[in-house]
C-alpha cells in the first residue's frame, strides 16, 4: 500500500512554518507498514491544489491531506477534492451542532462563515474533531481512500490516532513492529558482514542498518496481526543478532532516539552507583552528556575539566614526575587521573580523558586525534587508547562517547540492586 501526504498551506511554502505534520503522519504510516512514497506540499490554489490531488490519487492508494479546513475563503480542501470526485458537498446538521457547541463552550456566538465547516462531499465519513472546529473526512473511492485531516499539528494528531489509524491498520491487515538495536564499538561495514545473513534474508523479518557519528543500529521488523504478534516474530532476530554482535550491543529499543548517554544513566542508577569525571580534551562533554539524562543527580557528585597540568594534579592528585616523564596526553596520566579522582571523590567509577583534539598541536609521537580515556572502578583501571581522525568537534564527540561507554560497561560488573 503506497501513501502520499499532501501538506496544503501557502505559509509551508513561503518558510513560514514547518512541515512537521509530513514527518508526523510518515512515522505513524511506516508503524503501519504503509510506505510513503510522497510528500506535497501546494498552496492555497484552487487550481493547483486540484492537480495536485488528482496526481496524488492517481499514484497513491492513500492521500492524506493536512490543513484547509478552516472557515474561511482560502480554505478549500475538502470543496476541491469533491469537485475533483465529481461529488456534491452536502451539510451535516450533527457536525454544525458540534461546531456551534464548541463555540458556545468558549462562551462566544459562532460565526456565519463557520458553517462551511459542516459541509462535506456526499457519502464522506466524517471525523470528529476533539480539538478544535474544523471536523475532517475520510472518502473510499475505486480502492484509493482520502483522507482530509485539519492543520493545526495537534489537531491533526489527535484525528489521527482516534480515527485514522485504526481505520488503516484494518486495510493494511495488520501491524508492523520494530525493535533498535544500538551498537557501539563496530563500524558498519562490520556489522553488515556480521549480520549478513539476516540482511539479505529478505524474509518476513527485515534488518536495516544505519549509522551516526561514531554508532550503528540496526532497525529490526516484522509484521504481525497484532503488535505483540509481530514482536515474536522480531524477538529471535534481536536476540540471535545480538549474541553474533555480543558485547557491542549496547541497547535494544523500541525507539530509534535515545542515546549512550540514557544507557549508562539507566546502568548507574539501576545499581546505586556514583560516577566522577576528570576531563581534559573533552572539557566537559562527557558530564554535559550525563546530565542529559534525567535523574543523573543520583549518581554524579562530581565533574571536574582538568585542562591544566596543575588542575590534573590538584584535583585528580596526578604526579608531577608522570607529567613530567609521559606527558599530559599519555596512557599514564589518564590512569592516574582516573584512579585518583576515584579515590578522592569516593565515586565508584570515576573516567578521565586526555588527548589531542586538533587542529594543532600535533607531534609525530602524539598526532592530532590521540586520545585516552582512563575509566576507575572497584575492580582496577583500563585506559584505552583512541586515534581518532575529522574535526576537533568530532575527535571530541568520539572521545566522550568512547567515556560514556566505558561507564556502561563499568557498571556492568557490579550487580543491580
Ligand atoms: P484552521 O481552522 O486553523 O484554519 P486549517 O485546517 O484550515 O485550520 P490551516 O489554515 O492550513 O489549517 O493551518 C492552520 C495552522 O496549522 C497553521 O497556521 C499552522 O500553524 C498549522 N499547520 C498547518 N499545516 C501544517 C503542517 N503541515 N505542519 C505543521 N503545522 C501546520
Ligand atoms: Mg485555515
Amino acid at each position: 500500500m503506497i501513501a502520499e501526504i499532501v501538506a496544503i498551506g501557502t505559509e509551508l511554502l513561503m518558510g513560514q512554518i514547518v512541515n512537521t505534520n509530513a514527518q508526523y503522519l510518515s512515522r505513524r504510516l511506516q508503524s503501519l507498514g504503509i510506505s510513503v512514497y510522497y510528500h506535497t506540499t501546494v498552496g492555497d490554489n484552487p487550481q493547483r491544489l486540484e492537480a495536485t490531488l488528482a496526481q496524488a490519487l492517481a499514484r497513491s492508494d492513500v492521500v492524506i491531506t493536512t490543513g484547509g479546513l478552516g472557515p474561511t475563503q482560502d480554505d478549500l480542501s475538502k470543496e476541491i477534492a469533491a469537485k475533483l470526485l465529481g461529488l456534491n458537498m452536502v451539510f451535516d446538521a450533527e457536525s454544525w451542532r458540534e461546531i456551534e457547541g464548541y463555540f458556545a463552550g468558549l462562551g462566544r456566538v459562532c460565526p456565519a462563515n463557520n458553517k462551511k465547516q459542516a459541509m462535506f462531499a456526499e457519502g464522506a465519513t466524517i471525523l470528529k474533531n476533539a480539538c478544535g472546529t474544523a471536523p475532517g473526512c475520510l472518502i473510499e473511492r475505486a480502492g484509493k481512500v482520502l483522507v482530509q485531516l485539519p492543520g493545526p499539528p495537534q489537531e491533526m494528531a489527535d484525528m489521527f490516532e482516534r480515527q485514522v489509524y485504526g481505520y488503516l491498520a484494518q486495510r493494511t491487515g495488520g501491524c508492523i513492529a520494530s525493535r533498535y538495536m544500538r551498537i557501539y564499538g563496530l563500524g558498519e561495514s562490520q556489522v553488515a558482514q556480521l549480520c549478513a545473513k539476516w540482511i539479505e534474508c529478505g524474509g518476513e523479518v527485515t534488518v536495516a542498518p544505519y549509522c551516526s557519528l561514531g554508532e550503528c543500529q540496526l532497525r529490526v521488523t516484522a509484521r504481525g496481526e497484532s503488535e505483540a504478534q509481530a514482536l515474536e516474530k522480531v524477538r529471535p532476530v534481536v536476540q540471535a543478532m545480538a549474541e553474533r554482535l555480543g558485547e557491542s550491543v549496547y541497547a535494544v529499543l523500541p525507539e530509534s532516539e535515545g542515546s549512550m548517554e540514557e544507557i549508562a544513566g539507566r546502568e548507574l542508577t539501576a545499581r546505586g552507583l556514583t560516577v566522577a569525571t576528570a576531563e581534559s580534551c573533552t572539557g566537559g562533554l562527557v558530564a554535559a552528556r550525563l546530565v542529559r539524562f534525567p535523574g543523573i543527580s543520583a549518581a554524579l557528585g562530581e565533574a571536574h575539566v582538568t585542562y591544566a597540568n596543575e588542575a590534573k594534579i590538584k584535583y585528580c592528585g596526578v604526579k608531577p614526575e608522570t607529567l613530567a616523564r609521559c606527558g599530559a596526553v599519555s596512557e599514564e596520566t589518564a590512569r592516574e587521573m582516573a584512579q585518583g579522582l576515584r579515590a578522592r571523590s569516593g565515586a565508584d567509577i570515576a573516567v578521565s580523558t586526555t588527548g589531542i583534539a586538533g587542529p594543532s598541536g600535533g607531534t609525530r609521537e602524539k598526532p592530532v586525534g590521540l586520545v585516552y580515556v582512563g575509566c576507575a572502578d572497584a575492580s582496577g583501571v583500563r585506559v584505552e587508547k583512541l586515534t581518532l581522525s575529522g574535526s576537533r568537534e568530532r575527535i571530541r564527540s568520539l572521545a566522550a562517547l568512547r567515556a560514556l561507554d566505558m561507564i556502561r560497561r563499568a557498571c556492568l560488573t557490579y550487580e543491580t540492586r
